[in-house]
């Protein structure tokens, strides 16, 4: 008996089983399988296999066919504030600390209780499942609200325990924030779909001391630490009148620099701060839309790259941004890498992809759960068409995934093996429920 009549006579039983007419998996590196279908069990990828092999090999309870069509794993949007979906268009054409505090403080102050959270979290959720991202790393007061909203459409999410020196409606200071969101993270233990991370919120927002000790509950509790850190030249300057130090020296000096740290934005980063931040193993977060949109610059992605720093992207708030919109995000990326190291082989389009996934897991630690198409891993991927006139011919998928296709390319969105979004609909909640969402928030806030 030959092997594959060995193959044939043992089909395993698996619950998906997809043809599409290309495959990225991400790892190994650089690769576009073609002729390859991919099959799902009890949530996790089995495996990839020639079609023919794969026939031979598993028995489906459903077969899905996409031709013309590329599968890749589930975009991860390493830095967003998924509630400000309801203030996305609110305040515009602004520098940060004005937009912050003229335009987006003040509406929090007023409006960001529990119910704005969590139906701004669903908003959010619906639109990132829309573009093919399956896993979002969130800063947001009321992360129990934001559990509750990405549970309610089966997105997979990371929750910032957030801190910040100033009260709101949800704590009334730094060790109020961190004990609230720790008894939160208590509550959803064991949840296959969320994780936690430490949130504080900038270097200009938090106090040396919330800082130690959240250095201390990072090393104690092993969760990384997601924060805003030299995103203007204006944070810069104002840390060295006040500490005498630059942002990332001052954390430095606090025992936060390590491989726990994801550094959103680093827009500002000099050469000894990206050696300093390569050789430590921090990971960052870059958010090219946000940083173009603020004007606060253009952060060395070409460096940080050359440097070995791994790196993910991230929307930000849909505030800030105004979209979720992770086709958006690679695009500026690699445009960004480009021109602004006037080297056209700066973040190529296989580099950009896997920055899209396996960097943003492997930054938040779940890069042995998600982030490529290893067998083992969670089946959370999303199909994008590249066979629509518009963005004819196609020569190589994965350059058409970056400088190409839109996410309105998206066909279908899976988390943990689960169909979340196909045909432009999210499955878990309708459309006219999320416009009401939309339009009653829009009354409150311009009343
Ligand atoms: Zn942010």
């Amino acid at each position: 008996m030959n092997a594959l009549a060995a193959l044939s006579a043992n089909p395993v039983d698996v619950d998906l089983l997809i043809h599409p007419e290309w495959i990225i998996p991400i790892e190994p590196a650089g690769v576009t399988l073609s002729g390859h279908s991919l099959a799902v069990k009890d949530g996790l990828i089995l495996g990839l296999l020639p079609n023919k092999e794969a026939a031979q090999r598993w028995r489906p309870g459903q077969t899905l066919d996409l031709p013309g069509q590329v599968l890749m794993p589930g975009l991860v949007n390493l830095h967003t504030h998924a509630a400000m979906s309801l203030l996305r268009g609110y305040a515009d054409d602004l520098p940060l600390m004005r937009w912050l505090s003229e335009r987006i403080w003040p509406a929090e102050s007023r409006h960001a209780g529990p119910d704005f959270v969590r139906d701004g979290t669903l908003l959010a959720c619906a639109e990132m499942l829309r573009g093919g991202i399956t896993t979002f790393n969130d800063m947001y007061f009321f992360p129990g609200a934001v559990a509750a909203a990405a549970k309610r459409v089966g997105m997979r999410a990371v929750l910032g325990i957030i801190a910040i020196e100033f009260p709101t409606s949800y704590a009334a200071d730094a060790d109020d924030y961190l004990a609230k969101g720790l008894a939160i993270r208590d509550d959803f233990a064991g949840d296959p779909l969320l994780s936690f991370c430490l949130a504080p919120h900038a270097p200009y927002t938090v106090a040396d001391k919330t800082f130690s000790k959240i250095a201390t509950l990072a090393a104690q509790l092993e969760l990384p630490i997601h924060v805003h850190v030299h995103e203007t030249r204006h944070e810069i300057e104002d840390s060295l009148k006040q500490h005498g130090v630059r942002p990332i020296e001052r954390l430095r000096r606090l025992g936060l620099i390590g491989p726990q740290l994801i550094a959103v934005h680093g827009v500002h980063l000099d050469p000894g701060e990206i050696d300093l931040l390569a050789h430590e193993g921090c990971h960052l977060a870059h958010c090219p839309t946000s940083n173009l949109k603020l004007g606060s610059g253009i952060s060395p992605l070409s460096a940080i790259q050359s440097h070995g720093i791994n790196f993910g992207f991230g929307t930000d708030g849909a505030a800030s941004n105004n979209r979720l919109d992770m086709f958006q995000e690679m695009r500026h990326a690699a445009l960004l890498a480009k021109g602004a190291s006037q080297n056209p082989e700066a973040l190529a389009a296989h580099a950009t992809l896997a920055a899209a996934t396996l960097g943003g897991a492997r930054a938040l630690g779940l890069d042995g759960r998600i982030g490529s198409l290893l067998p083992g891993k969670a089946a959370d991927l999303c199909a994008v068409r590249l066979d629509e006139w518009l963005i004819q011919p196609c020569f190589d998928p994965a350059s058409h995934l970056v400088y190409v296709a839109g996410r309105e390319q998206v066909s279908h969105t899976w988390v943990a093996g689960k169909l979340v979004m196909s045909n432009g609909v999210p499955a878990q909640i309708g459309i006219s429920e999320l416009l009401d969402v939309a339009g009653l928030w829009h009354t409150h806030l311009t009343s």
